[in-house]
């Protein structure tokens, strides 16, 4: 297999310099491996795919969670942190939670400076408040990111689905400059000033809250003779709006981890229950039920042989450590 294209690594000494290495193994880069996730808002890393960093990261991966938005137009979901002091304050807090749970996990983290959209409800919803993300042009929208791709220059990205995982604007926005940053990144052409061109090998969907998870801790808890929260959520699948059902191409085994994830999730404390659906079902059960954390590989310019169980497959071998 040739070399993929990664870019001007001339013009950026030291780090890179992709060269032909023995056997005539591409070498992609010195090491370490590089995962960036792209986040919509403050405590979405924490749910989509935290396991699967914590795990990473404690292995020697460098990761990045960029967060495209303050998260300034959530709710807060906890009783106990609804609070005026809370609420007037509530990006600051915001933000403290999200370094707290970024020092749990082990990731870096940075926001990108975007506005949070808020999620319009209502028929018809409320148009969406003036200068938010999800109202920005995509190439102004996606220039922060791909800045951050150039310069952490990631291996692989993790993003949302193109409904965003569930449809908040901020969501499908996030997913819309992940796939820009993707395809945009390593054209020097494009995105002038923000950096010598990177071309990131891989880009996965976040596949977390799937039928057959669900099914599964379902099936672990009555046989554990515990009550379970999701039979109405199962009984409604089908009735429901239809969900798209991405094909599973990697799991990722990190169940040792579910226990780091709860902790970050929990760090987010205004937007958790402690006592909500999260945490409904017991590590233990789905460390047997689930050890794994799902994913969709939407592109790659790798080969790889599906399914796979790493997220770095076809990579790992060819980046100088
Ligand atoms: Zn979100």
């Amino acid at each position: 297999m040739s070399c993929v294209h990664l870019g001007h690594a001339a013009t950026a000494p030291a780090q890179q310099a992709p060269s032909s290495g023995p056997a005539g193994i591409c070498s992609l880069g010195d090491g370490p491996l590089r995962l960036m996730a792209v986040h919509a808002h403050p405590d979405d890393e924490s749910s989509k795919g935290a396991a699967t960093m914590a795990k990473y990261v404690r292995e020697g991966v460098d990761v990045l969670v960029c967060t495209l938005t303050g998260g300034e137009r959530g709710d807060i979901l906890n009783k106990a942190m609804d609070r005026p002091e809370i609420r007037a304050d509530l990006p600051g807090i915001r933000r403290a939670e999200m370094a707290a749970a970024r020092d749990i996990l082990g990731v870096r983290q940075r926001f990108l400076g975007f506005v949070d959209s808020g999620l319009p409800e209502g028929d018809p919803p409320p148009p969406l408040p003036d200068g938010c993300f999800a109202l920005q042009p995509l190439e102004v929208a996606a220039r922060p990111l791909v800045a951050a791709v150039r310069e952490f220059r990631p291996h692989v990205m993790l993003s949302y689905d193109e409904n965003g995982g569930y449809p908040h604007p901020d969501h499908i926005m996030t997913h819309r400059v992940s796939v820009e940053a993707f395809e945009a990144a390593a054209d020097p052409d494009r995105y002038e000033g923000c950096g010598d061109p990177w071309q990131p090998l891989k880009l996965y969907y976040f596949v977390t809250f799937h039928r057959a998870r669900f099914a599964a801790l379902h099936e672990k808890m009555l046989e554990h003779g515990l009550e379970s929260p999701y039979a109405e959520r199962l009984a409604d699948d089908p009735s429901g709006p239809p969900r798209p059902n991405w094909e599973i191409t990697t799991y990722v085994p990190c169940s040792d981890y579910y226990g780091i994830r709860d902790q970050a999730l929990l760090a987010h404390a205004t937007q958790v229950d402690p006592d909500g659906f999260w945490f409904s079902c017991p590590v233990h059960i789905q460390r047997e039920a689930w050890p794994t954390e799902d994913y969709h590989l939407a592109r790659s310019l790798v080969d790889t042989e599906k399914p796979e169980g790493d997220l770095f497959a076809g990579i790992r071998e060819k980046v100088r450590l």
